[in-house]
Formats: C-alpha cells, structure tokens, sequence
C-alpha cells in the first residue's frame, strides 16, 4: 500500500520480473492484482491495492484480507495522504507492517526525512527505537528488493502463519467482473481449505458451484490453496468485492441456505431503504427545494463501480446532490431501465453494453443511458450535468436608456413618454425600471407600445427620438429616466 507513484506497482514488477499490462484508462488502476511468487520454497502473494484517491474502501478491504501490509514510501517524497490512509487501514485491521522506503537510488531521496515523518504517524522503524522493519529498495536498480523478501519471510515466520488445507474452503472475492463469454468471474483469495473444482459454495448469498479455477495468467487448474488468489467460474451472479466465499459440505443443503440468506437480506435491505427514504425526505424539508441527481451505475468490475462511486460522491453542492440508487456488476438491463424510470436516474454504463431491446425500452421510457469507458470522462459529464442542476446566476445587464421629453396621450394606449434615447438600444422587448429623480418607480415593467413617429417599431437607437408606453404607468414627467435592462442567466459552477 502507498501514495500514488511512490512505487508500488515497480517494486511488484521488479519482484516478478514482468510487466503489468499497459492500457489502462484514464490513468487509473480499474482492478486489485494479485500476484505469487516463490520465493526461497515458499510462496507469497502480492495483493495490489491502488493509491488513487478514489480507492479508499479497496485499500481498506485490501488491509483486511492480507497477513502483512508492505508500505511503500518514496525517499524524494514526503508521507503523503494515501500513506497515512494506508497506516490507518493497517492498524484497524491490526496487521503489521513493512516499510519499504522506496526510490532510494535518486539523488534527492531523504531516507531520514521519511523515517522521521512516519514516525510522527506512529510508525517507529527499527533504528528509530520501533519495531517496524524498514527496508531502502530501489524498484529502478533492485537494490533492497532481496531485503523486503527476507522481512516478508520474517516477518511471517514471527506471526506463525498457518492454515488448514483440510477444511471446507473460505476465501474473500478480492474482484469481479462479468466475461462475455464465461459470464460472472470472481478473483477469490483463499483463505482455508483448499478451493477444488466442483465444489458447492455459497457467495454473497447465492449459490454457486466451482465449474473452473484459473490462475493469473488465465491458466485453467484444478485447485486452489491458502494465499491463492485465483479467478473463479461458477457463480450465479456476479458477486461484489468483500463478499465471502463459503464452501457448503452439501449440495443439497445449498438452495435453503441461499433462500434464507437472501430472505434476511432482504429484510435488511427493505428497512435500509425506508430509512434512506425518510431521510432523504427530511433532508429535504430541511433544505427547501433539493436537486438531487439520481445515477445507476453498471460497470465491468467493483473495481471500475467504486472508483466512479468515490468520485461522484465527491461531486457536491448545497443545492444539488448526486444519488447513486443502484449499483452492479454487468451489462445495462431492462430491469436497471425500470429502476431507472422508477427513481428518475440516469444510467451510467461504464465498460458495458446495452442491448439493443433494453436500449429500446429506454428510448420509450426516457431513461437515458450514458456510455462511458474513461472514468474520468464520466465524472466530467456528471459534473456538468450536476452543474446544469444548479439554478443560475441571474445577472442585471443594462441595454439603454432613454430620457422622457414630454408626454402625450394616444387614445386606446394611453399615456406615452416621448422620450430620446441616450445611450444603448431601447427594445420593444427590454425590461423597464422607470427612475424619477433617482428614485426608482417600477422594475421588470415591461413595454406596452414603442413607437418611432406613428409606426410601431422593435429597437430604437441611441439619439433617436420614440414614444414609450411602460405597463401600469400613468404618467411620465420631463427627466425621467426610462432604463432598458435584459436578465443574464449565468450558469453556475461547482467550486
Ligand atoms: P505506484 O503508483 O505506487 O504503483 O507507482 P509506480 O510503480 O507506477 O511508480 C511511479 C513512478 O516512479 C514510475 O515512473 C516509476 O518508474 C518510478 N519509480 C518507481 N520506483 C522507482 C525507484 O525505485 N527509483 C526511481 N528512480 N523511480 C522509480
């Protein structure tokens, strides 16, 4: 774990001596790795938890599901708000950590500097009087890296890590996404027992059964141990990342436990909304008037769906805020249209199709379905819309002004104003103030007549003479001013 850049990703690489696949979009990591290596007849995974920003709750769960948290510091750099994120997540779930203070072949590295920083953060390295291991690596030239593996394995012998393999099999889904042709895929780190091929299992409360086991590099086996992390076939549904991965000893036990499981998530679930719903609508009462933009998001991985997530909720305003009322894994459904139409949201389609019957029901339903493939992309467009939300500016802007000469009656029309204009254009469209020895007499009065001579005309010019007859005014008296303003809607921005 570690900021962003500070070399998580290098010093992975230069333990496995390949490189991570380019193409990712908009720059940010969209899945957890999970990578083993052997290392001196043991076998140690590597779980790679993004240091963008927007990927809080990944590192959390990242924390939870390791043995040890390696945390990467770059030397030219300073303790940075991921790395302290990182620390905290460490130390909530109560596992240690290894310093690796990365970078150190820079000439700006400042290893003490990093030392003294995190020890303000509570982690006091060896030779500062702590017990942390700390190690200076170099992802560029490996110096260290042979170090960080020795601390690993001490690291480990010290924490005595075992596991039954002889057990039924636990395991927690690190990632997920839906394949086109093999359907839901879920990346599970074992945990205990061993992971075999057609074993029944329970998954965020659905049924499934082990139909094939693929290793990182999409290799098929046959089964899986503790610290494997491994990319399941079989589930029913595509489950979330955190869910558990329970096997079941009996397939035909398989189908009550599920229903039960779901019954209760249900009732959770039910109360859950209500809930939502009365605060929402209390937050309203309170606010007055509230915009809210409602969003569905679907999306290849919960990886892609928490990054978007993260940052949409980022996206906030007083008056105006974003909902994400429901969140999966998959292609755009007809079912995600119905909730759609439902809870007047729009759908958000990151990576993922939409056929062409459910485009068609959205079409006849106005549910709008925006399609996306760079989060970035999407955050942009949802902050403009959210912008687009926000009530405008309304902005005073003056056309003209014309001073009344004298005034006349026109039979049917009544008083008139025969006045010259002095600056600007007088419209027969314009907003009126009429200004009497500065004071004020009407505001958004709007022009009954505007004529030139005898004919009615649309704009009278600066210095040209005109006859103006103003909405529920009377009289006119010489030296008036008769002030031509329009109305600027300015849209307005989140700050
Ligand atoms: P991550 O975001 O933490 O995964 O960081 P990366 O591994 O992507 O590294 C960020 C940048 O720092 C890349 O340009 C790397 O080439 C560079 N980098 C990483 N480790 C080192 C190192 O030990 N020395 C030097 N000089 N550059 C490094």
């Amino acid at each position: 774990m570690g900021h962003v850049d500070h070399g998580k990703t290098s010093i992975l690489d230069y333990i496995r001596e390949t490189n991570v696949v380019a193409g990712e979009s908009g720059g940010i990591t969209q899945r957890i790795g999970a990578y083993q290596v052997d290392y001196k007849d043991n076998k140690i995974t590597f779980l790679d938890t993004p240091g963008h920003e927007a990927f809080t709750s990944m590192r959390a769960r990242g924390a939870k599901s390791t043995d040890i948290v390696i945390l990467v510091v770059a030397a030219d750099d300073s303790v940075m708000p991921q790395t302290i994120e990182a620390i905290n997540h460490a130390k909530a779930a109560e596992v240690p950590v290894i310093v690796a203070i990365n970078k150190v072949d820079k000439p700006e590295a400042d290893i003490e500097k990093v030392k003294r920083e995190l020890s303000e953060k509570d982690i006091l390295v060896e030779d500062w009087g702590g017990k942390i291991q700390s190690i200076n690596t170099s992802a560029k030239t490996g110096e260290g890296i042979e170090g960080l593996m020795e601390a690993i394995l001490l690291e480990s012998e010290v924490l005595d890590l075992k596991a039954n393999t002889e057990i039924l099999s636990k395991g927690i889904v690190i990632d997920s996404r839906l394949d086109k042709g093999l359907g839901p895929i879920a990346t599970v780190l074992v945990k205990k027992g061993t992971l075999k091929i057609g074993i029944p299992f329970i998954c965020n409360n659905f049924p499934g059964k082990v139909r094939a086991i693929m290793n990182e590099r999409n290799d098929r086996i046959q089964s899986a141990e503790p610290s494997d992390a491994v990319q399941v076939l079989g589930f029913d549904q595509v489950p979330q990342s955190g869910d558990i991965f329970a096997e079941v000893e009996n397939e035909s036990d398989l189908k009550k436990i599920a229903n039960e499981r779901q019954r209760i998530k249900r009732e959770i679930e039910f109360s859950t909304v209500k809930k939502n719903t009365l605060d929402s609508i209390s937050a309203q009462i309170k606010e007055g008037d509230v915009n809210n933009l409602n969003i569905i998001i679907k999306a290849d991985s919960d990886g892609s769906i928490e990054a978007l997530g993260e940052s949409l909720e980022k996206i906030k305003h007083d008056e105006v805020g974003v909902d994400i009322v429901h969140k999966g894994v998959g292609n755009v459904t007809e079912s995600d249209v119905l909730l759609g139409e439902a809870s007047n949201a729009v759908i958000l389609a990151f990576n993922v199709q939409t056929p062409s019957n459910t485009r068609l029901q959205a079409d006849q339903s106005n549910v709008e379905i925006r399609s996306y493939n760079i989060i970035y992309q999407a955050v942009e467009d949802l902050k403009l819309a959210v912008e687009g939300l926000l009530k405008p500016d309304l902005v005073e802007e003056i056309v003209g002004e014309a001073i009344v000469k004298e005034t006349f009656k026109i039979p049917k029309i009544g008083f008139i104003a025969g006045s010259q204009v002095e600056s600007g254009t007088i419209t027969r469209d314009s907003l009126i103030r009429l200004v009497r020895e500065e004071e004020e007499i009407i505001k958004d009065g709007k022009i009954i007549s505007l004529k030139r001579f005898k004919d009615d005309v649309s704009t009278v010019e600066t210095g040209l003479e005109c006859g103006i007859a103003i909405e529920g005014i009377k009289k006119y008296l010489p030296g008036d001013k008769i002030i031509a303003y329009k109305i600027n809607e300015i849209k307005r921005k989140l700050s």
